[in-house]
């Protein structure tokens, strides 16, 4: 009885009965409680005329009632939409307008940026206000199933009465944007439910490779319990957190934003096991874990992706948190979960590569010419699985210009080696030719990092009138640390080709500008030469 649908995930995880699910600040609610408040709002949905393959949206930032909606929404049938909460008025109306979303569950916030634009969505009937009173032409969805402390008062629900196939599309989320335009992508219910199912056995297969036995689980061990720090409406946040601690019976203590003293207070005060989300929280970490003031030996795992993490990075969790497992993955919106897997001692022995992709899924590595290239050489990224979107979403021409005979082509450069690792070298677009050369600016930034002062680093190409582009880059320095341009220059040139070393290195005292994925908005770096 594997789950095969999201809805599937649903009823296992409300077997989990009175653990606690959700943790918001002073409110818990168990999986009960949760199950209750997402069948009473299905319910209402679809008595409200939701019908199969209608769009949902859910913009709101992490509140316990965002996984409500969103399974609510999955229960009916319906495509669960959700936006980013970072976006302004306009870009939440592309979400509005792209999706043509019949009901609207929001929180009072991204409301205020909206209402009066709603007459541009005509396709718009519902709209629900979680945790405030209805505004002119909403509902308030706290009027529908109370407050998180009354969830489990509810009644005890029924599943609505609505087919929901493998196959039929469950999620539309969008991606970041850092390229162009944000588009939809749309996931099946299968997309949703395998990449979750098959993170054990991507972590059995670690210990296989090494020839020690798979550890069983153990029923007796305390609960895990996952910080949640990075948005729900991204699909490392929604899909390898919410989803899979629903699955495998985990607390989620929800973070309404990053922020360091706050993540530590409830990490020690949670006994949380797993922390991270994106490179630059675990770099953070690492910050409090020196700063000595929370008892942070709960966690056993420190995961991230999403973003280029330097292998300095998992060298300073070893010696910083020995006894907490570095774990990492890549994945994009377009592979609906993270696609790899890469964790402990592999991790460690292979600190460039975030890993062999999910047993479950293919990669190749192909050429400009379209055709497959050995181990070890760099090329585009090539991914294949149940867990790649079926496509996007009202976009016939980027459909048409990623899906290769049921291949997806990332847009990102990477190789493979011998065993299946993956090492992402650069996202095509970033990569620059300097005279014919090629520079991956994620092997300078890389070697950038391993400078003690280095706490953040970004290279990008500046126009050259003759070369193309050169590198250049912005790096931000440590408090009180002592390092300038010619300094970090020449310790790039030490370890790296002349053509390489960043022709200008700017230096900043501040973390670089990052979008919520955690991803450096390289354009706006650009600029500042
Ligand atoms: P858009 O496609 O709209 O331009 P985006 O590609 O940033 O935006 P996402 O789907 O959120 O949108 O991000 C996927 C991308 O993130 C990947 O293609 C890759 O470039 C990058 N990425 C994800 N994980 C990793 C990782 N572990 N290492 C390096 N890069 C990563
Ligand atoms: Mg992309």
């Amino acid at each position: 009885n594997a789950p095969l649908t999201l809805r599937d995930i649903f009823v296992a995880g409300r077997a989990h009965g009175d653990k606690t699910f959700l943790v918001y600040e002073d409110d818990r609610a168990s999986f009960e409680a949760f199950g209750r408040a997402t069948l009473a709002l299905a319910a209402d949905l679809v008595r409200g005329g939701v019908r199969p393959g209608d769009r949902v949206v859910i913009a709101m930032r992490n509140l316990p009632e965002w996984p409500v909606a969103f399974f609510a929404a999955i229960l009916a049938g319906a495509i669960a939409t959700p936006l980013n909460a970072w976006w302004t008025g306009p870009e939440l109306d592309h979400g509005f307008t792209d999706s043509g979303a019949r009901v609207a569950i929001v929180d009072e916030e991204r409301w205020a940026r909206i209402a009066d634009r709603r007459a541009g969505y005509p396709a718009l009937e519902r709209v629900l206000i979680a945790r405030a009173p209805a505004a002119p032409g909403t509902e308030s969805l706290t009027d529908l199933i109370g407050p998180v402390p009354a969830w489990g008062g509810l009644p005890e629900g029924r599943l609505p009465d609505v087919a929901i196939g493998p196959e039929d599309a469950a999620t539309l989320f969008y991606t970041s944007g850092t390229t162009g335009r944000s588009k939809g992508a749309v996931s099946t219910q299968r997309a949703g439910a395998s990449g979750v199912m098959a993170h054990p056995f991507s972590a059995a297969r670690a210990f296989l490779r090494r020839g020690e036995p798979v550890p069983a689980p153990d029923p007796t061990a305390p609960q895990k319990a996952a910080l949640l720090s990075i948005p729900l409406f991204h699909v490392t946040g929604c899909f390898a957190t919410l989803v899979t601690n629903l699955h495998r019976g985990g607390r989620l203590v929800m973070m309404r934003r990053w922020d360091l003293a706050r993540a530590m207070a409830l990490i020690e005060r949670e006994r949380c096991t797993s922390a991270g989300g994106v490179p630059t929280i675990a770099f953070q970490l690492l910050d409090g874990m020196a700063a000595g003031t929370h008892d942070l030996s709960s966690l056993e795992t420190i995961s991230y992706g999403g973003a280029p993490a330097p292998a300095e990075l998992v060298r300073r969790l070893r010696t910083a948190f020995p006894a907490a497992q570095p774990a990492t993955g890549w994945g994009m919106t377009e592979t609906t979960a993270t696609f790899t897997h890469h964790q402990g001692e592999d991790y460690v022995h292979r600190p460039d590569s975030c890993g062999p992709p999910l047993p479950i899924c293919e990669a190749k590595v192909m050429d400009p010419e379209e055709t497959p290239l050995p181990p070890g050489e760099v090329g585009e990224l090539w991914v294949k699985g149940p867990i790649v979107i079926a496509g996007y979403w009202n976009r016939p021409d980027a459909d048409a210009t990623v899906f290769r005979g049921g291949w997806l082509r990332t847009g990102d450069l990477a190789r493979i080696d011998e065993e299946g690792f993956i090492t992402i070298v650069d996202r095509a677009k970033d990569m620059l030719i300097r005279g014919g050369e090629n520079i991956y600016c994620g092997e300078v930034e890389s070697v950038l990092y391993e400078h003690p002062a280095v706490v953040d680093a970004a290279v990008v190409g500046i126009p050259h009138p003759t070369l193309g582009e050169e590198p250049g880059a912005v790096v931000a320095i440590a408090r009180g640390a002592e390092a300038g341009e010619e300094a970090l220059r020449a310790f790039v040139a030490g370890r790296l080709a002349a053509f390489k070393v960043p022709v200008r290195i700017l230096l900043h005292d501040e973390i670089l500008p990052r979008n919520p994925n955690g991803k450096i908005l390289k354009s706006e770096l650009k600029k500042l030469f």
